[in-house]
């Protein structure tokens, strides 16, 4: 005879866009046979444990580790979900101090618009699995992901998977996710490079600028990696415009 065990479960907030619409924004029954872990379980069901800050168990908080019992009453927390916590086990590492990334190959245009934006964004449209979750574990960089597959490894401790396909919405859930609206820096960084850009006197680069550049203009930096000259032309104007329509305060 088979032992079953059956739990009951609910995910809050934004966890629940992991789970297929049945389970979503309510408590359901779940049943399975072999001893597991919380941590493998919730991710059994879709979510990766880089999502969750918080699990109570029969209303204790417990660790990833907890081994799920017969008849647990499981409930699962996203990060920023506000109650009071004072007394509970949070299961997210500290937020990294300053929020460094690495990015997946399908972020491409999120990984622009965040160096536009000044943050340090490490990108290349070849990397794999392995190299993503090592730029993280050895530069701590938070890693920005469409493949919940990677968020699942064990050793990843900051990551966040990205859910809208639009880079503009994408951007707006970074800001949010990590809480960057007033960390913006714009016009600080190579958008191509991810370099910080240096600060050049007219003079020097004058003979690479249109005439029309070199009447209007006064300020000017450089990437130090591409040596690509940036002025607050038209193109600064769109930028500004672009973070005004994200409905950010500064
Ligand atoms: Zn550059």
């Amino acid at each position: 005879m088979t032992n079953y065990k059956t739990i009951k479960l609910r995910f809050y907030e934004e966890l629940n866009d992991f789970l297929p619409e049945e389970k979503r924004k309510k408590r359901f029954t779940h049943q399975f046979i072999d001893r597991t872990s919380v941590k493998d379980l919730i991710e059994s069901l879709g979510v990766p444990h880089t999502e969750v800050d918080l699990i109570l168990v029969n209303g204790k908080s417990v660790g990833f580790k907890y081994l799920i019992n017969d008849g647990d009453d499981i409930s699962v927390y996203p990060v920023f979900e506000s109650f009071d916590i004072s007394e509970v086990q949070h299961l997210r590492p500290k937020p990294l101090r300053k929020p460094k990334f690495v990015a997946d190959v399908h972020l491409g245009r999120l990984t622009k618009y965040l160096r536009m934006m000044g943050f340090d964004v490490s990108y290349e449209n070849n990397f794999d699995d392995e190299e993503i979750v090592e730029l993280s574990l050895k530069e701590k960089r938070a890693i920005l992901t469409k493949d919940r597959g990677i968020l699942k490894r064990n050793n990843v401790t900051h990551g966040y998977f990205v859910r809208s396909s639009k880079a503009e919405e994408q951007v707006k859930e970074i800001l949010n996710r990590f809480n960057l609206q007033k960390e913006i820096k714009e016009f600080s960084r190579c958008i191509e490079c991810n370099e910080l850009l240096k600060p050049v006197k007219k003079e020097e680069v004058i003979n690479q600028l249109p005439p029309k550049v070199s009447r209007s203009q006064n300020e000017f930096y450089i990437c130090p990696a591409c040596n690509k000259i940036f002025w607050k032309g038209t193109h600064y104007q769109r930028m500004l415009t672009f973070i005004q329509r994200l409905g950010i305060e500064e």
